[in-house]
């Protein structure tokens, strides 16, 4: 067992040691410093047990983005528990707030979408996806059309399914995973992954021609869809190459091969509008999302599908007596009502205006961060960027991992007041609640830095801070 657990026997923290087994989490590591309990929040900002108050560089999980106490968001929780605080959706069943929420969603949906399937998480809702693509080339003669394709380097959640379309090694790494219907196609980061003088427009035709290729190679009559996350998040916040879902679309159409967006991070407002897909011109036949629906307030996603899918998911449920998929708690009507606040919030507020009135700004402040011969690409769109390192003196040539310098500069700007995140290949993400009214005054003055001469940055004032 780690110094903290052995110091600190009894308390909150050495409990959570023992019986909590974290997500994504060094069992190590958080055993020698020990877990950061979070007790409040409000605003942009949350507080933790120690009573250190921080500001949320990251809405939490890239999620919270009407910050951390939105008294709507509670009221609508409350008043529906009052009311009915559970029902379900099976056998025909459901409640009005999930029948609202639905009709809402397709609404606001790009690419005249459907029909709404609920589901509680990210992952639930992918694994949702696949299934019902399945279910869909089923139906039409065509259930040989299994393989899902993603992309190197993105993130699509954990369960079995979404899980094996993530393609990173530490969502894989000792689960025996990916599963054998997951193909994945090119990194589209141009910034790691371009050629040298290759122009952004070129690289995004070798990845067209990649993944043809990599089409032709498996037999289109094998592949049910494609799944990308209009921009990138935990893999990198890397932002498509100019043209890419332009040229990758087409390809999909000729071979009858399903698009499906991931817009769990990108959907409701991050990118500045409301869907990343309209933010990079994606024609989604499929979409998922979760996380700022609710504004994380509550665990609720959901699979939106196009009248065609619709259509043909529904004649194969009259044909084998059921459509045989569903969640005790899919459609939940405390979630549905919580997320339909949410919406109801984002347009009263114009939320979205709002997001664009700052973009500019953001992005600014994230290029400010080029000032550092440590940052090799900064990206930003929306309310959501990152900063990647590399080697001083070099164009992009990576930092020895070991260093875990990401990690190293994720702590010394927690230790300044702000919460972001480390991302795995050696980048910053930026990620605040859409709410943050400016990107100064919510700042908290930085507290004296201490020397710490492993970290070359730290007697630097960050531009982030000024
Ligand atoms: N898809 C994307 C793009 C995500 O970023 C995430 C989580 O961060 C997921 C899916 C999985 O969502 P969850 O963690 O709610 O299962």
């Amino acid at each position: 067992m780690g110094q903290f657990i052995k110091g600190l026997k009894n308390s909150l923290e050495s409990k959570s040691l023992e019986h909590h087994l974290h997500p994504y989490t060094n069992p190590e590591v958080v055993a020698d410093i020990g877990p950061q309990i979070i007790q409040s929040g409000d605003g942009v900002r949350v507080t933790d047990l120690e009573g250190k108050t921080y500001i949320e560089g990251m809405s939490g999980l890239w999620c919270a983005s009407l910050g951390f106490k939105e008294p709507e968001l509670v009221e609508a929780a409350v008043s529906q528990m009052k009311e009915l605080p559970f029902y379900h959706s099976f056998t025909g069943k459901t409640s009005e707030p999930t029948i609202r929420l639905a009709e809402k969603l397709i609404e606001i949906s790009p690419n005249n979408l459907q029909q709404v399937f609920f589901c509680n998480s990210g992952s639930e809702a992918n694994d949702t996806a696949i299934k019902i693509v399945w279910y869909y080339q089923a139906a039409k003669g065509q259930a040989q059309k299994r393989k899902i394709i993603s992309r190197k380097g993105s993130y699509h959640g954990v369960t079995l399914a979404a899980a094996s379309l993530t393609a990173l090694s530490y969502a894989q790494e000792g689960f025996s995973l990916p599963l054998d219907f997951a193909l994945h196609t090119t990194w589209p980061h141009y910034f790691q992954n371009s050629y040298d003088n290759e122009s952004e427009e070129d690289f995004a035709k070798r990845l067209a021609s990649d993944l043809e290729n990599l089409i032709t190679l498996e037999g289109a009559e094998n592949i049910g869809a494609f799944i990308a996350e209009p921009l990138m998040g935990a893999g990198g916040v890397i932002l498509p190459p100019k043209e890419y879902f332009e040229l990758i679309q087409p390809i999909l159409k000729k071979h009858d091969i399903l698009m499906i967006a991931d817009e769990v991070i990108c959907g409701f407002g991050r990118t500045g509008n409301m869907w990343g897909s309209e933010t990079f011109n994606v024609c989604p036949d499929i979409i998922t999302c979760a996380k700022g629906l609710s504004s994380a307030y509550i665990p609720i996603s959901a699979v939106l599908m196009s009248k065609d899918i619709a259509d043909e998911v529904e004649k194969q449920a009259v044909r084998l007596g059921q459509f045989g998929h569903g969640y005790t708690y899919s459609g939940h009507p405390v979630a549905a009502a919580v997320a339909l606040k949410t919406l109801e919030i984002m347009e009263e507020r114009s939320i979205i205006d709002h997001v664009k009135g700052l973009e500019n700004l953001f992005l600014e402040r994230v290029s400010g961060l080029k000032e550092f011969d440590c940052v090799g690409d900064i990206r930003a769109i929306g309310l959501i960027g990152a900063a990647e390192f590399i080697k001083p003196g070099t164009k992009r040539t990576k930092l020895d991992p070991k260093h875990k310098f990401s990690t190293r500069v994720v702590k010394a700007i927690q230790e300044n007041g702000v919460i972001i995140r480390a991302l795995p290949i050696d980048a910053i993400a930026f990620c605040p609640p859409l709410i943050i009214p400016s990107l100064t005054s919510h700042l908290a003055e930085p507290t004296e830095v201490q020397p710490d001469k492993s970290l070359p940055l730290n007697n630097r004032r960050w531009p982030f801070f000024s």
